[in-house]
């Protein structure tokens, strides 16, 4: 579903030049949970990132479901970004607005029909657990709420794949463990297709099919999660 070839990005500040990614390869499958673990600062954060093209590639092609992401105008990024949902670390909520209306925003954007809207929120809140939330603030939620707010949201568009940039490193371990225990449901009822970003190997072990070690903006291994972690 994701072929990443010879992605190379180097971050100029003023006179300096930090190299985050050093051409690298990497196929991801359809219907997978694909972990990138690295300790911080190896470039797992920039590779994420650049599948969804928030952050632009020097060299090389992130091909998603057979389209060049690197090569779209802006207009087709826009279009093309509807199949791929992302959620943050800090959650990202719009603070001024309710549960409901998060997860209603990008459908909003999308000039999706009201009557469609209303019916699909509230499937949403129902998929992840937070029916009773719908007119809460963020504020009023605890953090494993927030992020199932987020995982909605990034699902509004019915996307069939899903970008997890540390989505449980703000969350305590039982936190972490529902959080993860929902994106696996995702993956196994929608059939979504999950990347994420981790430096903790206990979330790599409870739910990736594969795992890749990124060190320094290099894929020192990769392979399923038993062959690169072997544990007795
Ligand atoms: P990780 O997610 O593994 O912590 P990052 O992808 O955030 O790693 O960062 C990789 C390297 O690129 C680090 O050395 C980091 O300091 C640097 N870096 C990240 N973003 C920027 C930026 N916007 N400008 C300059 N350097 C950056
Ligand atoms: P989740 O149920 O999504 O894993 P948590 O584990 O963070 O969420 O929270 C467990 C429960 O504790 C929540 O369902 C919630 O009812 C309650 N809770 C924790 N913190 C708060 C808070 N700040 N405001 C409201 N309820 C909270």
């Amino acid at each position: 579903m994701i072929k990443i070839r010879n992605v190379s990005k180097v971050y100029k500040s003023q006179d300096k030049r930090i190299i985050a990614l050093r051409d690298i390869n990497l196929d991801i499958n359809k219907k997978e949970i694909f972990g990138v673990i690295g300790l911080s600062g190896a470039g797992k954060s920039t590779l994420i990132r650049t599948i969804n093209r928030l952050e632009e590639v020097d060299k090389g092609q992130i091909i998603v479901d057979g389209v060049d992401i690197t090569s779209l105008t802006k207009k087709e990024l826009l279009n093309q970004r509807k199949n791929i949902g992302m959620i943050f670390q800090h959650f990202d909520l719009l603070s001024s607005k309710t549960v409901f209306d998060n997860i209603a925003f990008p459908l909003q954007i999308s000039k999706v029909n009201k009557q469609i809207i209303y019916k699909k929120v509230n499937d949403l809140l129902e998929l992840v657990g937070l029916s009773d939330k719908k007119y809460a603030y963020p504020s009023q939620l605890s953090g494993g709420q927030k992020q199932r707010v987020a995982i909605a949201r990034a699902l509004a568009n019915d996307p069939n794949l899903l970008l997890c940039d540390e989505a449980t490193s703000a969350l305590d371990p039982e936190t972490t463990k529902s959080i993860l225990l929902l994106l696996k449901n995702l993956q196994q009822t929608l059939g979504l297709t999950v990347v994420l970003i981790t430096h903790e190997m206990e979330v790599v072990k409870r739910i990736c099919d594969r795992v890749a070690v990124i060190s320094d903006g290099l894929i020192v291994e990769s392979g399923k999660v038993d062959d690169v972690f072997f544990s007795p």
